[in-house]
């Protein structure tokens, strides 16, 4: 029960007057913690503004909730600030930075009625009874739990008690929620469904949510901006687009697109394209424009949905269709490039229209879906 201490959200508003779900923007600057010679949090910065949806993304490990516990103050960073509104918090504790949050674990008080475990931020507000009973009222129905007030939470499934849990920090409007994976514990139909309603939640009450979880559809799906997170550091900061068309690095372009890369050198740029010549096949790709000189060694990344088979030679390289698997929509295909053995190159297109195995197809792109990352010499 310890953790009740922690989780129930702050009692700091005087006189039970609440905050307004748009507040100021959350901002991180160059925060950074160290456990002995882990750095879990390297130099991380990012403004966050008013009624963003803001997830961060990475591996298991990559510093994803000690950022989260950072911002929330239930672990002190070594060095950097966080301010919420205008408010430096950085050294505050959890309860006076007036955050709300919401875990994997859904920690409710198991004695408490629902409406007793929702209104419990207000009532350790000392927030009138007959405004905690309209607002409790009014935040079930926001969540579809109306009906579910009186039970208790072993009378409700996973997805409704985490419902609940979600209602306990939308209930006073804290300027900022956090989610560190809510929906870990849930199967996949449900994830699927308490993401669009999560969303539609934050978007009708401009509510702004950090979100942590590993699951890069589900990012997609919530988040206005995703920082991608990698070893501790912010890798990119981006919208959804943003990440799928202009990767900043290859570790982005990999994780949210799973490019395929070429290697190639530079040819030459011309004020629209830059074309490479690629190692294996020698064939020619035409990229959109990057800052390289010609020669420069580099890695074309390519989506797998972003190419085209055509007819043998009339593309960038020819080969033979590997694999071909068909995953209802899609048909996905492992493509080996004629002139040496590197990876199958991976490709999707919708299903009726693919390629079998044992073709023999060329492969096509658009010059604008075509990222180039020079390649560290010496290395
Ligand atoms: P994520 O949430 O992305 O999985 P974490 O923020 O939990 O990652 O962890 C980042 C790194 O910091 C990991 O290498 C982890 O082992 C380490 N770490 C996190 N918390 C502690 C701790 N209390 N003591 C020691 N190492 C920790
Ligand atoms: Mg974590």
């Amino acid at each position: 029960m310890a953790e009740f201490g922690v989780v129930a959200p702050s009692v700091e508003v005087a006189g039970g007057k609440l905050p307004t779900a748009t507040g100021k923007p959350l901002s991180v600057v160059a925060l950074r913690k160290t456990y002995g010679d882990v750095v879990a949090v390297d130099e991380a910065s990012m403004e966050i503004a008013a009624g963003e949806f803001v997830t961060f993304l990475g591996a298991s490990g990559s510093g994803k909730t000690t950022t989260l516990m950072m911002i929330a103050g239930f672990c002190e960073p070594d060095s950097g600030t966080i301010t919420v509104g205008d408010r430096d918090v950085t050294r505050l504790a959890p309860q006076k930075r007036n955050l709300g949050f919401v875990f994997q674990q859904y920690l409710l008080f198991p004695h408490m009625t629902v409406s007793e475990n929702v209104a419990f931020p207000l009532t350790l507000r000392g927030v009138p009874k007959d405004e905690i009973r309209r607002r409790v009222g009014e935040t079930l129905e926001i969540a579809g739990l109306s009906g579910f007030g009186g039970r208790r939470p072993r009378e409700l499934s996973g997805g409704q008690q985490q419902r609940v849990a979600l209602c306990r920090a939308l209930v006073y409007r804290p300027p900022v929620i956090l989610m560190d994976e809510p929906l870990g514990a849930l199967d996949k139909k449900l994830r699927d469904q308490l993401q669009i309603e999560i969303k539609a939640i934050q978007q009708e009450l401009g509510l702004t949510v950090i979100y942590v979880t590993h699951d890069q559809e589900e990012a997609l799906v919530l988040s206005d901006r995703i920082a991608v997170m990698r070893n501790g550091l912010i890798e990119q900061f981006d919208t959804p687009r943003e990440l799928f068309e202009r990767p900043r690095t290859p570790f982005v372009a990999d994780f949210l697109g799973a490019a395929n890369f070429l290697p190639g050198r530079v040819l030459q740029s011309t004020d629209e394209h830059t074309v490479v010549r690629l190692d294996q096949s020698g064939g020619l790709l035409k990229a959109r424009r990057h800052a390289l000189a010609s020669g420069t060694p580099v890695k074309a990344a390519v989506q797998p949905g972003r190419l085209r088979a055509c007819a043998p030679d009339d593309g960038f390289c020819t080969g033979t269709v590997e694999t071909a698997t068909y995953v209802g929509t899609l048909v996905r295909a492992g493509v080996r490039i004629d002139g040496g053995d590197a990876p199958l190159i991976r490709l999707e297109v919708p299903a009726g229209r693919g390629p079998v195995a044992g073709e023999r197809i060329g492969l096509t792109v658009d010059p604008e879906d075509v990222n180039l990352f020079p390649v560290e010499q010496g290395g």
